[in-house]
């Protein structure tokens, strides 16, 4: 296939192992050309955010220049976001109103926040999607005194220990986490909820079991009242962008694009898409960072698969179990695999360990290591 355009929309986890693969193995093929469009030159890598809040990062770490590593690929990158799709005219329109044609796109743009939509308006309210804008706002903002954080999944639990343990805050702020009615950390094994639970008590974090919501400007939970707060953080996991479920694909129940083992639209072939905007329509898969970093490699070789014309062959088959680690912001964090978890400064230096050396892999590829 020569002289076709490939589209990549969207900078995340998937997308950079797909530039990565480009470098090492060369560009898919003559005469084919790569586009990245992306609204930031850089990936901010969210699974570091806590730790930057913490004080154990500097607020430039973790990112990926993703304009770095295109260039190196040899791909072209466009900085834009996407704002609508044409799967049957093959076309993109950015939100600068310029249209790119492709002949194969491939969708990794990650999800969108739902604080507003689930919680109601509030100048209080920041979300943490996207993750940029939220470092963006709080690096802006003096230290809060009183934080609510809207969300019991491992974002929300992470938050709440970070902003415990906010870098340059003095007093600490007091943090109280509302989980939503799925109580805390669902999913994850009894052994892993109950030393969170415990970390949480340590740290004097309040815990409420509950649906937060705003009634009347006020945070509450059933009766009770979250009030005073001066910040809301929801972290209520990602919801779907509108163009996608606008664009004629075939998407699951709640808009995310379906797609099967191959990462392949199960409605149009030339469309490919990984990460949080995708849902595997041949089985559930959470919307985590781990599996839009494994699905990467699987991704790319497909791309190349289908720009040679032929038809994708690679799986993604999600490991059993992903490994977790939660930072508690206070020098330690909690492990979590499968039903077994272990708690010190140990898993903290492992996690600290293994996000950095992605961080780095990206970065040598890219030269600005
Ligand atoms: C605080 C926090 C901590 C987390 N920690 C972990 C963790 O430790 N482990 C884990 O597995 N998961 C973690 N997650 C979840 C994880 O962040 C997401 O699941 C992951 O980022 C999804 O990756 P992605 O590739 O789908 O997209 P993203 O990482 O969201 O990247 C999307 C990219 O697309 C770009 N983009 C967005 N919209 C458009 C558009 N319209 N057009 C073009 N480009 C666009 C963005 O700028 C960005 O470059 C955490 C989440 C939070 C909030």
């Amino acid at each position: 296939m020569s002289g076709k355009v490939l589209l990549l929309v969207g900078g995340g986890h998937a997308h950079v192992a797909v530039l990565a693969d480009w470098i090492r193995r060369g560009p898919p093929g003559a005469g084919v050309r790569t586009v990245l469009l992306t609204p930031e030159r850089h990936l901010r890598y969210s699974g570091m955010v806590p730790g930057w809040l913490a004080g154990q990062h500097a607020q430039g770490e973790g990112l990926v220049d993703l304009a770095a590593l295109a260039a190196r690929a040899g791909v072209d990158w466009v900085q834009g976001r996407c704002i609508a799709l044409d799967p049957v005219g093959r076309s993109v329109t950015t939100d600068s109103g310029a249209i790119l044609s492709f002949d194969c796109a491939s969708l990794d743009s990650g999800g969108v926040g739902q604080g507003a939509a689930l919680l109601g308006n509030d100048p209080r309210l920041l979300d943490v999607r996207p993750i940029e804008g939220f470092v963006k706002r709080i690096a802006a903002m003096p230290p809060p005194r009183r934080v609510v954080v809207a969300g019991g999944g491992a974002g929300g639990v992470e938050l709440a220990f970070a902003l415990r343990n906010l870098a340059g805050a003095d007093p600490r702020p007091e943090v109280t986490l509302a989980t939503g009615a799925a109580g805390l950390l669902p999913g994850f094994a009894e052994a892993v909820r109950s030393q969170v639970a415990t970390a949480l008590v340590r740290q004097g974090i309040a815990l409420h079991l509950a649906d937060a919501r705003l009634e009347s400007g006020r945070m509450m939970t059933g009766a009770s009242t979250l009030e005073p707060a001066d910040l809301i953080i929801a972290a209520l996991g990602s919801a779907a962008p509108d163009w996608v479920r606008e664009s004629g694909l075939a998407v699951d129940d709640t808009g995310f694009a379906l797609v099967d083992e191959h990462h392949r639209s199960v409605s149009h072939g030339h469309i490919f898409a990984a990460g949080d905007v995708s849902a595997r329509a041949d089985r559930p898969l959470v919307h985590s960072g781990v599996h839009a970093v494994f699905a990467g490699p699987v991704l790319a070789a497909n791309l190349r698969s289908v720009l040679a014309d032929e038809a994708p062959r690679a799986t993604y088959h999600p490991r059993r179990h992903s490994l977790y680690l939660i930072n508690t912001g206070d020098g330690r964090a909690i492990a979590s695999y499968g039903r077994l978890s272990a708690e010190g400064a140990l898993v903290l230096a492992l996690k600290h360990w293994i996000d950095k050396r992605w961080i780095r892999q990206y970065a040598k590829l890219a030269g600005t290591a």
